[in-house]
């Protein structure tokens, strides 16, 4: 099928490759299937990880970045209905990014931007020797109709302590994006997140699943860009996004 073609829903998804599938690309196209969307994936980075961690990374050159985008959309009978973030690597990767994505073709396809900055090993996927992580992602998260931190990341985002709710809604207000839903699954008690648009929280709660799983951060932006880009609302996209990550926890448990 020619992509973009004509009854196709399709994002846009721009991140790291993990070979494990368990986050990154792989784990993106999964979770937009399951939202009925299509996934273009162009990748940012390749990563060296498997069952015990992150080997290494490299990001691919910001030439070869653009190249996969204008190769894609060239000839494509339509744009993405929506465009997903995920691990990009380096600032100047960043940069490139969201001002291509701010070229007059795509400026108006709603972006979702997760602002990965660690793998749950502990290992930095965004280089900070010369940018801050603000510095990086800045001019992404102005373009971004959507950003999903967890609490760790608002606060290396922000310089904010964000434990308590409060802390947490005024630091996401500080991000200088039109939305943000602040994902609440490294808290305790009951993984509430929070989406803040402007002076309106909406509250969504779960309820908590036994362990842990990777890629949940990834699972979740896919699939709201998907249901974004199927007409859904922030809000109705943000509580269906939550349900694919809930499903997706139930079926890691039953496989182990
Ligand atoms: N994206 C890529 C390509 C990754 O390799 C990782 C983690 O290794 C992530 C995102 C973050 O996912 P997680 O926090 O679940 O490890």
């Amino acid at each position: 099928m020619r992509p973009g073609a004509k009854g196709e829903v399709t994002v846009l998804v721009v991140a790291g490759l993990d070979p494990t599938a368990g986050a990154g690309l792989a784990a993106d196209l999964e979770a937009l299937g399951a939202v009925g969307a299509r996934g273009w994936p162009v990748a940012a980075a390749l990563t060296a990880q498997g069952p015990r961690g992150v080997r290494g990374w490299s990001p691919v050159p910001v030439e070869m970045l653009l190249a996969q985008v204008d190769a894609l959309l060239d000839g494509a009978p339509r744009r993405p209905g929506a465009i997903k973030t995920g691990m990009l690597g380096t600032a100047p990767l960043a940069h490139a990014l969201a001002k291509r994505l701010s070229a007059r073709d795509l400026a108006r396809v709603p972006l979702v931007v997760d602002p990965v900055l660690l793998s749950s090993s502990g290992a930095l996927l965004l280089d900070t020797a010369v940018a801050s992580p603000l510095e990086a992602l800045g001019p992404l998260l102005e373009r971004a109709r959507l950003v999903t931190p967890n609490l760790e990341e608002l606060a290396a985002l922000t310089g904010c302590v964000t434990g308590e709710d409060e802390a947490a809604i005024e630091a996401a207000r500080r991000l200088g994006a039109r939305a943000v839903l602040v994902k609440g699954g490294h808290r305790d008690g009951a993984p509430i997140d929070l989406l803040v648009e402007g002076r309106r929280v909406t509250r969504f709660t779960g309820r908590r699943r036994p362990g842990t799983a990777r890629g949940t951060g990834c699972r979740l932006a896919a699939a709201l860009a998907g249901l974004l880009a199927r007409g859904a609302t922030l809000a109705e996209a943000a509580g269906g996004a939550k349900q694919v990550v809930e499903r997706y926890l139930d079926a890691e448990r039953r496989r182990r």
